[in-house]
């Protein structure tokens, strides 16, 4: 058995980083950049107003009254999207609305909240800070600012961004290519009828969503029996893949033949058994090019292995920057208790009360019990030497679904 860090170390070290391509920005929501994005543009371009008032000269307030204010005379108009060339002049205000190019020579806007106008003049009401109002060309993003970095996942806002930056299209980290096996002989599939000793397959449909999810191609190839052959038969159509996942049929019972059948296949094993709950039987192997991870069957021991130990290893393929979930730190409701010698990952509930984060581990922790990772929303990391956290005291957390629902 090995720590999980070890573990994680091994299935990293074997995982290699898969190409680029380039694809429109429209295609890359979910993706993994795959190159630095530099700004060959200032953003804004041009120094622009950031309210609808009127543009003046900074000087135009030398002998401000702050009884009557300062009555200018207006020069112009300039709506967003044009330009307009006067020459400057302190006492007059150009008519400027917000995103409009700020003519030359004028430097403060004043809103129109703070103006009274009559036919051509206006009245300026109240004193302003010169460049107030005006938001500065490439005060946002300068020309040559590095602004999205190679490895980072690419969500909508980043999206938007790419479109500012004037990129059309981008280069993303290719697919890895995932085969997934779900081994029993106990499996059924959705729609058939639930004969004796049987149950539904879940592995299947939980693990390809969350391979979709995390950007992945899947190749789904169904269920096989409990037998070698059947085994190696399924396994012979999965299409050349970068990842291989098999469910179920890795622990020490009768009829778990998944390491044997692997060995077999001249698999070369890398690790069984990791010190963690739930899912301690996961087997890690190398079959060709091929990564070959070995889950415990159960629904729940299925979703943590594949979080904990198959998302690094894709999100090193994708070349990632992050290659785990993200850990934070809340406060815990009730006090916890384990032995020590595993990290486990406990579903939990995690909340926001008067601001802060508070969790508190589901009542059901057995790995037979889907329905608490189904109302959990993180897992609780609880590290392996440590055998109680008390009420009140801090604790790691992973979170996994919406907080709140
Ligand atoms: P195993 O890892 O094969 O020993 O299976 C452990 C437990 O998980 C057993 O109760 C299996 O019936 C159950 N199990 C295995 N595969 C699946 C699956 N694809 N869907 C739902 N339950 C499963
Ligand atoms: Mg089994």
């Amino acid at each position: 058995m090995i720590k999980v860090e070890e573990a994680i170390n091994t299935i990293l070290s074997s995982t290699s980083t898969l190409k680029t391509e380039v694809v429109d920005i429209m295609e890359a929501l979910n993706r993994i950049l795959g190159e630095d994005i530099y700004s060959k543009e200032n953003i804004p371009p041009f120094n622009n107003s950031a309210m609808d008032g009127y543009a003046v000269i900074s000087s135009c307030f030398d002998n401000f009254d702050e009884e009557s204010g300062v009555l200018l005379n207006i020069e112009g108009n300039i709506p967003a999207g044009y330009e307009l060339k006067v020459s400057p002049c302190k006492e007059t205000a150009i008519r400027i609305m917000t995103g409009a190019k700020v003519p030359e020579g004028y430097d403060t806007v004043i809103p129109i909240e703070y103006t009274k106008s009559n036919n051509n003049k206006v009245m300026i009401l109240k004193r302003a800070r010169r460049w107030e109002n005006v938001r500065f060309q490439g005060e946002d993003i300068k020309e040559g600012d590095l602004v999205l970095k190679k490895g980072e996942l690419i969500n909508p806002t980043k999206i938007g961004m790419l479109a500012a930056l004037n990129v059309k299209y981008v280069k993303v980290a290719v697919k890895p290519k995932v085969a997934i096996l779900a081994t029993g002989d106990e499996l059924i599939n959705l729609g058939e009828e639930l004969l004796p000793g049987k149950i539904r397959n879940i592995n299947s449909y939980s693990l390809q969503s969350m391979l979709i999810d995390a950007g992945c191609n899947v190749e789904d190839l169904g269920i096989a029996k409990d037998n070698r052959y059947e085994i190696i038969n399924k396994l012979k159509r999965a299409k050349e893949c970068d990842i291989l996942i098999i469910s179920g049929g890795v622990s020490v019972g009768d009829y778990d033949y998944t390491k044997i059948t692997l060995k077999e296949m001249g698999a070369e094993e890398k690790f069984w058994k990791i010190a963690v709950k739930p899912g301690k039987p996961v087997l890690f192997s190398i079959l060709g090019n091929t990564l070959v991870f070995g889950l415990p069957g159960n629904p729940a021991s299925t979703v943590v292995a594949f979080q904990e130990f198959v998302l690094p290893s894709i999100y090193k393929l994708q070349g990632r920057i992050n290659k785990q979930l993200n850990k934070v730190t809340a406060v815990l409701e009730e006090s916890i208790k384990k032995k020590p010698g595993k990290v486990h990952f406990l579903s939990g509930k995690c909340f926001l009360k008067e601001g802060r984060l508070y969790v508190k581990a589901m009542k059901k922790q057995s790995s037979g019990s889907f329905s608490s990772i189904i109302n959990s929303n993180c897992f609780i990391v609880v590290p392996e030497e440590v055998t109680e956290i008390k009420k009140g005291e801090e604790v790691l957390i992973q979170i996994t679904n919406e907080i709140g629902e």
